[in-house]
């Protein structure tokens, strides 16, 4: 039996020269036949880097599997959410070279390229460096903002639209050879920009008859909520086990308005099965869903999930509405007939905010395992153990097998996350081996796999900075 689809996500060097290469080749190309001063070249070389970054943000938002296939949705979006500061530092540097060093012997050079650069003709670049500081801003500020999340996508994907036309006629107008081809430039653009506008496009045009339905929602813990899809005739979703979908409800057709959630049921079953946790505006409302309700689907996403039939052991650990994910690999792994030996471990805040045992009870039976339920509070009085996650439990969870073997795949609460991951690291468990999915991308503290993580993509910084010093010293 095939076990799922094959992932379709490009590997993270590969995509690392990519980025790196198309930050290059319009600097190669503009060196041939642009200005030779260093400070000149410095600028332009800042000014094509921020701007093929900024280009490329287009398509690094979660929505390409072959981006985000291999790599994962935290990854990418932890690249998406620093290359927009780190372009910012580019254009900003691309304005300060322009403008250059005071110099003594020459007291009114300051002032002609500051007037030179305020004239009306480089409106659009003004335009282009205020929307990138503003977008940057409000992004960082984004879960403090007092609007909705819907107002503050439709307001970062049309400013994000308008720095890059801004960009683009900057770059045609007034790039005078240094920023390499503009028939380049505009295939570039066309290239990063029609796949991300293609996203909205497809969703405008798909028929209704493409929907799936909202078939039951149930409530089946505290503030928790299973909701059940039923598929479009003739249509089913192939996925693989600890994928995620957009979803939009009630009609809506543009991609402002999807959600991400975890798919709870396991592939081959018939329905879509979610749990969603009350959390914000639209999730507090998702218990009024009238059964029937059309909801667009864009799916599968997302690389959590691990191989039923490699070596060692398997440690899954969910926390909280974290188990969604963790169901599905469970019941998958029931479904395959794994014959690694598996592990679970599910916390929650109370017993009453967990989903109850029909849930993992039938897929635990089959696969031979006594789950070690964890909660903050009521845990004696229903059996389970007190939370929070201790090195001890995990301790315990390792017993009989070889860390080094062992596939860890964890869910929940980003200070969750993080202890585990960092414990399990000392008990020897290679990064390499612990998967992640994180409900929020600010979940706080830092474990070692986000600092390697940060690392790499600070990596790829430090090539782009030699490549931009290259550049202007060649
Ligand atoms: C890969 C992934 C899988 C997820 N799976 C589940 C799941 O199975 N069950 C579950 O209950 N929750 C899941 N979530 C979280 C869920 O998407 C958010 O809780 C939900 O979208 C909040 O919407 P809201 O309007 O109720 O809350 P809001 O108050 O609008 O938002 C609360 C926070 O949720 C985040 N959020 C809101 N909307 C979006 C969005 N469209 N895209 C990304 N983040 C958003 C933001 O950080 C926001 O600050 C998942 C998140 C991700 C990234």
């Amino acid at each position: 039996m095939s076990y799922a689809p094959p992932r379709r996500g490009l590997p993270p060097l590969l995509l690392a020269a990519l980025y790196a290469g198309a930050v290059l080749l319009p600097m190669v190309l503009g060196w041939t036949t642009g200005h030779q001063r260093v400070g000149m070249r410095a600028a332009a070389g800042c000014g094509i880097a921020a701007a093929v970054m900024i280009f490329l943000q287009m398509i690094s938002s979660g929505r390409f599997e072959a981006i985000s296939g291999r790599i994962g949705i935290d990854v990418t979006m932890a690249f998406h959410k620093w290359a927009a500061p780190a372009a910012l530092v580019l254009a900003l540097g691309h304005l300060a070279l322009l403008v250059g060093p005071p110099d003594a012997e020459r007291p009114h050079r300051l002032a002609r390229r500051l007037d030179m650069l305020l004239q009306p003709d480089l409106a659009e670049a003004w335009a282009a460096l205020a929307l990138l500081a503003l977008l940057v801003v409000l992004a960082l500020l984004r879960d403090r903002l007092p609007i909705r999340y819907e107002l503050w996508r439709a307001s970062h994907a049309l400013g994000a639209l308008a720095l890059c036309g801004a960009l683009l006629w900057h770059i045609l107008s007034d790039g005078r050879g240094l920023a390499g081809s503009p028939t380049l430039w505009l295939i570039f653009a066309a290239g990063v920009g029609l796949p991300a506008l293609g996203v909205y496009a497809r969703r405008l045009r798909a028929s209704p008859a493409t929907d799936w339905r909202a078939a039951e929602t149930r409530l089946v813990a505290e503030r928790l909520w299973e909701v059940t899809l039923d598929p479009p005739p003739g249509q089913n979703l192939d996925f693989r086990a600890g994928q995620f979908a957009w979803l939009a409800f009630a009609g809506h057709r543009l991609p402002l308005y999807d959600h991400p959630f975890s798919i709870a049921s396991a592939p081959g079953e018939p329905r879509l099965r979610f749990l969603i946790q009350e959390a914000g505006d639209f999730t507090r409302r998702i218990g009024a869903l009238p059964p029937g309700t059309r909801v667009a689907l864009d799916a599968p996403h997302g690389s959590f999930g691990l191989d039923p039939h490699g070596p060692g052991g398997i440690l899954l650990i969910a926390g909280g509405v974290g188990i969604a994910p963790v169901l599905s690999i469970l019941a998958d792994l029931a479904r395959v007939g794994c014959r690694r030996p598996v592990r679970l471990i599910y916390a929650g805040r109370s017993p009453e905010a967990m989903v109850p045992p029909a849930f993992y009870g039938p897929a635990c039976d089959a696969l031979g395992i006594e789950p070690l339920l964890l909660a903050d509070r009521g845990a004696a009085a229903a059996g389970m153990g007190p939370a929070p996650l201790t090195e001890g439990h995990l301790r315990m969870s390792l017993v009989g097998l070889d860390p080094q073997q062992c596939d860890v795949l964890l869910c929940g609460p980003g200070p969750m996350m993080t202890m585990a991951t960092d414990c399990l690291a000392g008990l020897g468990v290679p990064l390499s081996h612990i998967g992640y999915e994180r409900f929020s991308y600010d979940a706080g503290s830092l474990s070692a796999k986000d600092r390697r993580i940060l690392a790499g993509i600070a990596a790829l910084w430090a090539v782009i900075a030699a490549l931009l010093l290259a550049y202007s010293f060649a």
